[in-house]
């Protein structure tokens, strides 16, 4: 998706309890970038890039050179902005006509053990599944 919309992807070193960075780079197709951490767990990560791709689609106005996500997705950004980042990131990864879809495979009631394989089919933790389930 990042590839498709232009945004140049590295993984990197960033400070502990740094998750993410979405900046300028003038020699990145859509002139940003996205450094995600690499010490941090896969389905993490991937979240962490669908997070900074909804920042570059909503905020991208009002981020200056750049910004930095703490673990809890926070940064410069009003709270506000961090959840519809959050949104936005949720729905790139788990899309509500598909969740919903594959949810009545599974007999159409969530449950945590439900989340988790539902979480392996779309690679992303169980807690992010869990919460788009409602179990939250
Ligand atoms: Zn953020």
């Amino acid at each position: 998706m990042a590839r498709a919309l232009g945004i140049e992807v590295k993984s990197a070193t960033l400070r502990p309890r740094i998750s993410g960075q979405l900046q300028r780079s003038p020699d990145s197709p859509s002139g940003f970038r996205i450094r995600v951490n690499r010490h941090e767990a896969a389905t993490r990560q991937r979240f962490t890039i669908a997070h900074e791709i909804a920042h570059y689609l909503l905020h991208r106005d009002y981020i200056g050179d750049g910004i930095e996500d703490s673990i809890l997705y926070r940064s410069t950004l009003s709270d506000a902005r961090e959840a519809e980042a959050n949104r936005l990131g949720a729905q790139l990864l788990m899309p509500e006509k598909s969740v919903i879809r594959v949810l009545r495979e599974y007999g159409g009631i969530a449950t945590p053990e439900i989340a988790r394989i539902m979480a392996e089919r779309y690679d992303v933790s169980e807690v992010a599944m869990g919460i788009r389930l409602g179990l939250g």
